[in-house]
């Protein structure tokens, strides 16, 4: 690509809306014939004979895969190829959050590709991307979120090393992404405040990132505005079809917004975070926004001061650089209203003070590999 250029890359066909997940088959007819679901056990048990009706009265054949875990493996994602090989598929349809789509992107990559997904990482020596194209993948999303079913990345957890690693590749975007509210209203509080954060963490960095442009920049603020709206109100009623749905729009919009721009600091400090102290992603971006913000927004603070705008924590005519200084605590006041931080004492191995001064320098480490900190406004040592 010519530096004059960019690019922007989308799923094929997104569908949102209440039951859009019995769109699937259709959506699905003219690209494959034999499917492999890909879910969590919890979530195929409640949504698993819906999408296979759908699947299957559009002449797809299916076959299951449902033990994804959160956080997926190397190992998980090995299992999950097995299957799909197993069962001679040629085509993958994700039931759940950004785990089992990562899970089933990751089948894809190594079904047309050959080899363990380790071979596609981005911190591989001598990396050279992801030749050939995933098969067809319908990512069907019930977390709000990752907006992983419209993004290039794969983030995998190497269990021998406790860390997490990138696969970024134009080729494993999904063809289909499905946004349907029934299947988000079963989302804990917890996991609706983890998710919900995440997608805001992904809006803010794709807007402050030194990557920004014009066409993802739309997204991010819409996304800002919509997950500082409706989080709250969708978190304190998870029955509010009108709220889930606004929070899908708006968690897509931001996977969006950071897959055509970039994620951050924020993001490149979350994974050791989460990989170490098993921290659910979402809730580590939502410890370290805040804070994250404070110390990066003399780099940007025009950006920052929007941010502030788009949150209603600051007017139009608030100077910028006293309206960038009320974007962080615009965070953190959103994060302290869904009791965001109360979860880190149920969700955390929370380590003792010196086991944790052992492990900083790895997550340091950890995070400048992962190359997210150099798109920030401000550049970290
Ligand atoms: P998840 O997919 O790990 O799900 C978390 C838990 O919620 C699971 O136990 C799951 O069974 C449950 N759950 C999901 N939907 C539910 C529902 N509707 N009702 C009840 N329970 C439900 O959570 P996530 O936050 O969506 O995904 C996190 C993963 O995504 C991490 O591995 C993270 O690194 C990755 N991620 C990927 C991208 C990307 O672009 N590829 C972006 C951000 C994060």
């Amino acid at each position: 690509m010519s530096e004059q250029t960019a690019r922007f890359v989308s799923p094929e066909e997104i569908v949102v809306g209440e039951d859009a997940v019995e769109d699937a088959g259709d959506r699905m007819a003219a690209r494959g014939s034999r499917a492999l679901v890909v879910a969590t056990s919890g979530v195929f048990g409640r949504y698993g004979d819906r999408l296979r009706s759908s699947l299957e009265s559009a002449g797809i054949e299916t076959a299951v895969f449902d033990e994804v875990r959160p956080d997926p493996t190397v190992a998980n994602v090995r299992a999950a190829l097995e299957r799909y090989r197993d069962a001679d598929c040629d085509c993958i349809v994700t039931l759940g959050g950004g785990s089992p789509i990562d899970t089933g992107k990751a089948v894809g990559v190594m079904a047309a590709n050959g080899g363990t997904i380790r071979d596609y990482a981005v911190d591989r020596a001598g990396y050279e991307g992801v030749p050939d194209p995933i098969p067809p993948l319908c990512a069907i999303n019930t977390t709000a979120g990752t907006g992983s079913e419209a993004t290039r990345s794969i983030v995998i957890t190497d269990e021998s090393t406790a860390t997490k690693f990138l696969v970024v590749s134009t080729e494993v975007v999904p063809s289909v992404a499905i946004e349907d509210p029934t299947l988000t209203r079963s989302l804990p509080p917890s996991h609706t405040a983890f998710t919900g954060i995440d997608a805001l963490t992904h809006a803010v960095e794709a807007y402050v990132s030194v990557q920004a442009w014009s066409l993802p920049d739309t997204l991010a603020r819409s996304a800002i505005e919509r997950v500082g709206r409706w989080l709250p109100v969708s978190w304190a009623n998870g029955d509010d079809l009108t709220a889930r749905e606004e929070m899908l729009l708006g968690q897509l919009q931001a996977g969006q917004a950071f897959t055509n721009s970039s994620v951050a600091l924020v993001h490149g400090m979350a994974r050791p975070f989460g990989a170490q102290l098993h921290v659910p992603h979402g809730l580590a971006n939502g410890v370290l926004l805040p804070y994250v913000m404070e110390f990066s927004r003399q780099g940007a603070p025009k950006r920052y001061a929007e941010v502030a705008r788009l949150l209603d924590a600051a007017d139009d005519d608030t100077p910028d650089r006293e309206a960038a200084a009320a974007a962080g605590p615009a965070v953190r006041q959103l994060c302290e209203d869904i009791s965001l931080y109360g979860y880190l004492s149920e969700f955390a191995e929370v380590p003792s003070r010196e086991a944790y001064a052992g492990l900083v320098g790895e997550m340091a480490a950890d995070a400048v590999a992962s190359g997210s900190p150099d798109n920030n406004p401000r550049k970290p040592t």
